[in-house]
């Protein structure tokens, strides 16, 4: 939606500067309000509605008002006034600690939507108890108004009628106030030049069934609690089916209820998969229903799609061992549906395993009754005696009414204005359907939000100074041909994983085989350090483990370290790549990153001669140095310019013929840099005294000679000391090689003479079987005695070396047309 269409949805018709935010939505939750609130202030000054404005009133001081009033203090220099009846801001969320707030929850079980952190540009929290919450938003509330202290509050100051006065409007309120909250009535009523309404629903009525006081659902008492008398068999009515029913039947069902535990059983359970898309599916064919056709029964969707999985995947199972011993429940509702598409997916969820756990244990009995009147006929000491309209009398221990707050007396005072808003919002929420139903922020409000701040010198919130001391995590989820990227590492930044000591968490839902080429990435990236912890399903990994580290190209490189479960979050700045391409783009940034370390290190070897480590432990002549610093400047140009050629160099360095295994790059990282630095020199040394010789993009081989008059040789230099496990001076022999020279960067007895020999010698039977064409088995060049020597006194005596290689591979040639002649 843009700023436009935001403004029509809050815009109260004929009443210009008057904004209702969220009242007669549906779908409310404290953070989706806050959303609302900061789009619409954005959305103000987008459309340039902000600029004359001097007195603001925004009426009501809950998640709506308080972040509207926060936002507009921000985006303007107008005076605010932030008017609530009740004494303090906030005043729902103060009296429970335990009901938990979540920012995103409502919304699974979509992708992304159990990320603890809100993630909002000012007013920020995370997921907590609703007195934890309200007191980190109240915080920096107070911290906005120390920076821009326009800020009036009328607390306890209950709005009586607002009227278009000329230009402005007028605000009356009476005072509810206490001693301790005084309220000057000089100003009474405040003149203002733009109102908003965000005066919420109102709270729930004390005696919604008549002879039944329900706590409310915002009070501790409101929770039902664990059993402490000793009931064999307890028994709950709960009225109502919206999420304040549902959350409280889960309750009632439990025999110590914890809000943010009964979520995690269900949302942090590796074996929810196929649980989640049958749930989405079940809500589509839902809302696709056409208007004046029968309502899919959610219900019945559920017993049939929904039992058999949970069953299997042992979520009932879990929930027994959490039932109120002997507990009997009844639900009822007004509509014959037991569920409603306007609840929360993981509440229905939650009430429907903990009705199949009733219904495994013989003795936990459950009843859904739909009727209109409910009355309360006895109450005393030992409970309930209900009448329910057409259906008899039940009896209950405790009654728990959730039938929802009492919009028309919050919304009576403004009934002048609010008419007309009700009948253009409902047609605006028809035009605009889902878009509605979630409201996010966009990009653009976020960053407008994000600068006012900084300009104003507002602290970070206590969410994000807390993350910067904790681990940082990111999730990659296979969506379709997609990764769903998020969290606190952007794809950019995933190669500094290898840079820092500080602790990373890497998410993944889906096990190696469903990331395709991104598993091996995902081992490339957790094997070369330890400061990741990888929290996946380890079963889905144990084949790819086996072939790439156990037995295959990776021998010896670490394992991931597996974390238990998967943790809730990092679903903060959301990308969508396609998988394949992003796999490459990875590997290349990792690729990146070993080449500056290479580059860092070798630069200022071949400057002076010196080095910080022990990688290189050679002697060169400064003139071949020379030489070998214009090579090296070359081929990283070349590399710059072509990921694959730096690719494929990297990966043979590392790989002797498993190149086109798919995991053959997870061992160049961390791990083999050294190996890859002393690699690089002896190519260097070698591209510089033999002619054309340079780096090569496709196999076989990483290096290429070129000729004037011949065709070009494929050369390969290797650099890994050891090949699957084995020494790799004893893998020489084993015809491996694919290409005319190969450089092995190891020390050792094999010089190059014996190596050019090799396999000619090894089948010095009269059947000769190469490998390779006749006459093209490698010419082998390894750290011999005399090459080092060469290399130590200089370009000359190198050249000389490696023209003596060729003369010698020139007469074993001949050799071996005489045996051939002779056979
Ligand atoms: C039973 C129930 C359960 C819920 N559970 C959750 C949950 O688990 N998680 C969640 O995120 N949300 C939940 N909600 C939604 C909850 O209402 C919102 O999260 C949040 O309180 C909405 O903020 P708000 O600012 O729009 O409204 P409110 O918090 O209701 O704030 C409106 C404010 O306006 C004031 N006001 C109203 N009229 C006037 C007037 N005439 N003059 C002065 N002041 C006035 C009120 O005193 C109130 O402080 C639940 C709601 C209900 C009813």
């Amino acid at each position: 939606m843009n700023p436009a269409d935001i403004l029509a949805g809050a815009a109260v018709p004929d009443s210009p500067k008057l904004y209702v935010i969220g009242s007669f939505d549906k779908r409310i939750t404290f953070y989706s309000q806050q959303a609302r609130a900061l789009s619409l202030v954005h959305a103000l000054h987008d459309q340039g509605h902000l600029k004359d404005c001097k007195r603001v009133a925004v009426i009501g001081a809950g998640a709506a008002g308080v972040t509207a009033a926060a936002a507009l203090l921000l985006a303007t220099s107008a005076k605010v006034v932030l008017f609530d009846s009740a004494p303090n801001m906030l005043s729902l969320q103060g009296a429970t600690e335990r009901r938990k707030l979540d920012p995103h929850i409502y919304d699974w079980p979509k992708i992304d939507t159990t990320d603890r952190a809100a993630n909002l540009p000012l007013l920020d929290w995370e997921s907590g108890s609703s007195k934890q919450v309200r007191m980190d938003v109240i915080k920096q509330f107070e911290q906005i108004v120390a920076c821009r202290p326009e800020l009036e509050k009328k607390l306890g100051c209950k709005v009586t009628k607002i009227e278009r006065d000329d230009k402005v409007y007028k605000v009356a309120f009476t005072r509810i106030g206490s001693a301790a909250n005084p309220v000057p009535e000089d100003d009474n009523p405040g003149y203002f030049d733009m109102v908003f309404l965000a005066i919420g629903f109102g709270v729930e009525p004390k005696q919604a069934i008549r002879g039944v006081r329900s706590a409310s659902y915002w009070s501790d008492a409101g929770v039902p609690g664990p059993e402490f008398d000793g009931r064999p068999s307890p028994s709950f009515f709960i009225s109502g089916n919206g999420d304040g029913g549902l959350i409280d039947f889960v309750a009632a069902a439990s025999s110590d209820f914890n809000h943010g535990t009964m979520l995690s059983l269900i949302t942090e359970n590796l074996r929810m998969e196929a649980v989640r898309s049958a749930l989405q599916d079940i809500d589509k064919r839902a809302r696709e229903v056409e208007p004046g056709q029968p309502p899919l029964d959610l219900w019945a969707a559920y017993e049939t799609e929904i039992h058999p999985l949970i069953r299997d995947n042992g979520l009932v199972h879990q929930f027994r061992m959490q039932m109120r011993p002997g507990v009997r429940l009844v639900l009822q509702t007004r509509e014959k549906q037991i569920f409603s598409l306007d609840t929360a997916v993981l509440n229905r969820l939650a009430v429907y395993v903990s009705v199949k756990a009733c219904q495994e244990i013989g003795a936990h009995i459950f009843k859904h009754i739909h009727c209109g009147e409910v009355t309360s006929t006895i109450s005393d000491d030992d409970g309930y005696l209900l009448n329910c309209d057409g259906i008899g009398e039940i009896a209950a221990d405790e009654v728990i009414v959730r039938r929802g707050p009492n919009r028309d007396a919050v919304r009576e005072p403004f009934q002048n204005v609010l008419n007309a808003y009700g009948e253009a919002h409902a047609r605006w929420l028809a035009r605009y359907k889902n878009m509605t139903v979630v409201p996010g922020l966009s990009q653009d409000a976020r960053s407008f939000f994000e600068k006012l701040c900084r300009d104003a010198g507002v602290p970070p919130s206590p969410r994000i100074q807390n993350a910067a001391i904790r681990a940082r995590r990111f999730k990659m989820t296979r969506d379709g041909t997609n990764i769903h990227w998020t969290g606190a590492v952007a794809k950019t930044d995933l190669a500094q994983i290898w840079s820092t000591s500080n602790y990373y968490e890497l998410v993944l839902a889906d096990g190696a085989e469903s990331l395709g080429k991104m598993a091996p990435l995902v081992l490339r990236i957790a094997g070369h350090c330890k400061n990741l912890t990888v929290y996946s399903d380890r079963v889905f990994w144990d084949g790819l483990i086996k072939s790439v580290i156990d037995k295959g190209p990776a021998k010896g490189l670490n394992k991931p370290l597996f974390g238990e479960g998967l943790p809730a979050g990092a679903t903060e700045e959301p990308h969508d790549f396609p998988l394949e391409a992003l796999a490459e783009e990875l590997h290349h940034h990792l690729d990146r990153w070993v080449l500056t370390k290479v580059d860092n290190y070798i630069s200022k070897f071949l400057a002076d001669g010196t080095e910080e480590g022990t990688d290189i432990a050679l002697t060169i002549a400064q003139d071949l140095r020379e030489m070998m610093a214009v090579t090296w400047k070359n081929w990283t140009a070349l590399f710059d310019a072509d990921p694959a050629l730096l690719g494929n160099f990297l990966c043979l360095m590392m790989n002797s013929n498993h190149a086109e295994h798919p995991a053959a790059r997870v061992l160049v990282g961390p791990s083999s840099t050294s190996e890859i630095i002393l690699g690089v020199v002896v190519s260097l040394a070698i591209a510089s005294c033999w002619n054309s010789v340079g780096p090569k993009a496709a196999l076989p081989g990483n290096l290429h000679r070129k000729f004037d008059a011949e065709p070009e040789w494929a050369g390969h230099t290797f650099a890994a000391t050891r090949i699957n496990g084995k020494h790799t001076l004893r893998n020489v022999a084993e015809g491996m090689w694919r290409t005319e020279f190969v450089v092995l960067a190891v020390d050792g007895a094999l010089d190059s003479e014996r190596a050019s020999n090799l396999s000619f010698r090894d089948n010095s039977s009269d059947e000769l079987t190469f490998s390779v064409p006749l006459g093209h088995e490698p010419v082998m060049l390894t750290l011999s005695g005399q090459f080092c020597e060469a290399m130590e006194l200089g370009a000359a005596a190198l050249t000389k070396f490696l023209a003596g290689v060729d003369a010698r591979r020139f007469i074993r040639w001949d050799n071996v047309i005489d045996k051939r002649t002779a056979a």
